[in-house]
């Protein structure tokens, strides 16, 4: 018999004809006459009850536990019960594999993020988790989805790179050369020419710079793939191994760049919203009862499923990086010395503290900060004329921070090769990205924005290690 998903057969009418479902036990209660069954099969959020009655033997009711799993084949029947519509009525049961429950670490009570984070191999199999990881599928698809509405090519740039100058933090080294018995140079450093590559490789940090070539010969590029950052910083926004969708288009300045980011970031937040209905709102109750524990000057002014509305129906404010300067030096917080780090120098990067000022107590919306110091951005940021600022912008995130980062990039071959020089950038390494200024070159934008900051926003989650299956970070490696 051909398998029916739960979601499927919620969907059905009361009906003669046998079905059969297969799933994970969630719970299972019940009396010496009738047992109840919660299955659920990851098609969707909702259970369905499975009644067990006499057709079903007392030896197989014994091994169904939490966990376990079995093939159900039965009627389709209107429940009894409140909370359902449809109800499963057993006249077979196989457990596939059973679940001791002496063993198995998830019971049918609330866990703590942090004891699902130690077993992440099981945690899809709770309701948060599969919201969670069903959310994400769906984003995925909506971003390749308004990319190819809009005629973009996606680009798979490689994981493996030849040079250490993206200029976006520290990187993973990537060698096959033997750890107890380097190869040397005369001079005593490592030998990279007996390396795999012949040379010294990392992993990649952004898909930037080789998107950049493709679109200056296909007009409109995007690339959505892994990235890795060897950084130290334990937060709950960064992971070591994360993944990063990176839109290049040629012909186009900041501005176009700043509405694609913004029409896109809408897009996705339209997409949930119509698409992910079940899933957001088990999550917006899940947040609201979070919320609850929280001191109320602690807590969020907006739910989650209204916090996702606001910011698909409001413009962002966008302003530059000299005037968000100006508000937060002269901010209360920052008079009153409430900020960890104050603002006194123009020119020092702003920290999450002040990013979320701006954000969720002065404009209340998302904000697109551009024309930054062009010591604190990287080197193919287009020059502005005063010298002193980059055409780069950053959308800012309530609850998030820094969501996108992204700029008209250098296209005049000169100022581009003087930036490298000031940032100790070698020519020779970037030869190949240097020809594309020399050949044709034209104006472009382009940005990153960060898959799993999205999530974060969208499910409402409050550490970046629970929107990915299987997190990297800092001493764990672990699954
Ligand atoms: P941050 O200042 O938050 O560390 P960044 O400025 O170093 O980020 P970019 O190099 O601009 O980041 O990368 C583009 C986007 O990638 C960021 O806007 C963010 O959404 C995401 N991102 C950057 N670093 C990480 C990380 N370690 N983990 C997860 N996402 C990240
Ligand atoms: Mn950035």
């Amino acid at each position: 018999m051909k398998r029916t998903t739960v979601k499927k057969a919620l969907s059905l009418k009361a009906g003669e004809e046998l079905v059969n479902l297969k799933g994970w036990v969630r719970t299972k209660r019940g009396s010496k006459h009738v047992s109840f069954i919660a299955l659920n099969d990851g098609s969707t959020i909702n259970n369905i009850q499975v009644v067990a009655e006499d057709a079903i033997s007392e030896e197989v009711l014994k091994i169904i536990h939490t966990g376990a799993s079995l093939s159900v084949v039965g009627k389709l029947v209107q429940s009894q019960g409140s909370g359902q519509a449809i109800e499963l009525l057993a006249e077979s049961i196989e457990v596939l594999g059973i679940a001791d429950p002496d063993e198995y670490p998830l019971q049918p009570k609330k866990h703590s993020l942090e004891f699902l984070r130690e077993n992440a191999h099981l945690r899809f199999r709770t309701n948060t988790f599969s919201a969670i990881f069903r959310i994400r599928h769906a984003m995925t698809f909506a971003v390749h989805s308004f990319f190819n509405s809009k005629g973009f090519s996606n680009i798979h740039t490689p994981i493996i790179t030849g040079s250490d100058c993206e200029g976006a933090g520290e990187m993973f080294a990537v060698s096959t050369l033997d750890k107890k018995n380097t190869p040397l140079t005369e001079e005593g450093d490592i030998d990279y020419t007996q390396d795999f590559f012949g040379k010294e490789t990392n992993l990649t940090v952004s898909g930037q710079l080789e998107a950049e070539m493709a679109a200056l010969a296909l007009g409109k590029v995007y690339t959505f793939g892994p990235t890795f950052r060897a950084e130290n910083s334990n937060t709950s926004r960064h992971l070591a191994e994360f993944w990063m969708i990176e839109p290049e288009v040629a012909f186009a300045d900041l501005e176009e760049d700043m509405d694609l980011a913004e029409e896109m970031l809408q897009y996705l937040c339209t997409y949930a919203l119509e698409n992910c209905t079940d899933d957001l709102d088990f999550l917006d109750k899940r947040l609201f009862e979070e919320e609850k524990n929280k001191k109320k000057e602690e807590r969020q002014e907006l739910g989650l499923i209204e916090k996702i509305k606001f910011v698909a129906e409001n413009d962002f404010e966008r302003i530059t990086y000299t005037e968000a300067y100006d508000i937060l030096r002269n901010s209360k917080p920052n008079k009153k010395k409430k900020f960890q780090y104050l603002i006194e120098e123009w020119g020092t990067d702003f920290q999450s503290e002040h990013e979320r000022y701006l954000v969720e107590k002065k404009f209340k919306k998302p904000v697109i900060i551009t024309d930054y110091p062009k010591d604190i951005k990287a080197f193919y940021m287009r020059m502005n004329d005063d010298g002193k600022t980059v055409r780069a912008m950053d959308v800012l995130f309530p609850g998030i921070g820094e969501i996108i980062g992204g700029s008209q990039r250098e296209e005049r071959l000169d100022v581009l090769k003087s930036r490298m020089a000031e940032m100790d950038v070698l020519e020779h390494e970037l030869s190949w990205y240097l020809d594309s200024r020399k050949f044709g070159s034209v104006p472009h934008s382009g940005f990153g924005l960060g898959f799993e900051r999205l999530i974060l926003f969208v499910t409402g989650m409050g550490n970046i290690r629970d929107v990915i299956p299987f997190p990297r970070t800092p001493n764990n490696a672990d699954f």
